[in-house]
């Protein structure tokens, strides 16, 4: 849950480091662009501000802006049918990203969010600079958070069907209530 005044102003704050980034973005779109609490009502800590600029059946695009210090929880992109589930590629356009897959705990630099040990449970830590990328296979538990500077990064996704994506923690809502 935000509130809407609590929103807008997240939704400046990233059309502006976005723009910054060298990323055009109208300002139809800013108004667009989705904060997400993923239910669990820290949105500074736990959350994301995402703009999606194409999302068909089979292919998902995104910007997705972190916060200084901002984690965007832990989830795997699972099988449907046939489907073994999205493969999510993640570039980063400025900034510094920390990104956590499962594998030996080296986690450094980054940080598990207070008292949600239990939902971060891939520990395996790889820093991404500008110009840099990595392809994320369908089922990868994943995480990742910016550090002390802003980062805004490229998520491209097969088909997006982010409503099957589950979250390690069972709090989760993916839709973000916005209050008055
Ligand atoms: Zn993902």
């Amino acid at each position: 849950m935000i509130k809407k005044q609590v929103y807008q102003e997240a939704q400046k704050r990233a059309t502006q480091l976005i723009r910054s980034s060298g990323i055009k973005i109208s300002d139809k779109e800013s108004e667009e662009l989705q904060v997400a609490d993923f239910g669990l009502g820290q949105f500074e800590k736990e959350g994301a501000q995402i703009f999606t600029f194409c999302n068909t059946e089979r292919v998902s695009t995104k910007v997705i802006v972190l916060f200084p210090n901002q984690t965007l929880p832990e989830h795997k992109h699972n099988p449907v049918g046939s489907d073994p589930g999205k493969e999510e590629t993640l570039r980063v356009i400025s900034g510094r990203l920390r990104l956590y897959i499962p594998g030996v705990d080296t986690v450094n630099e980054g940080f598990i969010p207070t008292d949600q040990e239990a939902y971060y449970t891939s520990r395996h830590e790889i820093i991404l600079n500008e110009y840099e990328q990595l392809t994320l296979a369908p089922g990868t538990k994943h995480w990742f958070q910016a550090g002390d500077n802003p980062v805004v990064v490229y998520s491209i996704c097969t088909g997006a069907r982010d409503e099957l994506d589950t979250f390690s923690n069972p709090k989760v809502v993916r839709t973000t209530q916005i209050i008055d």
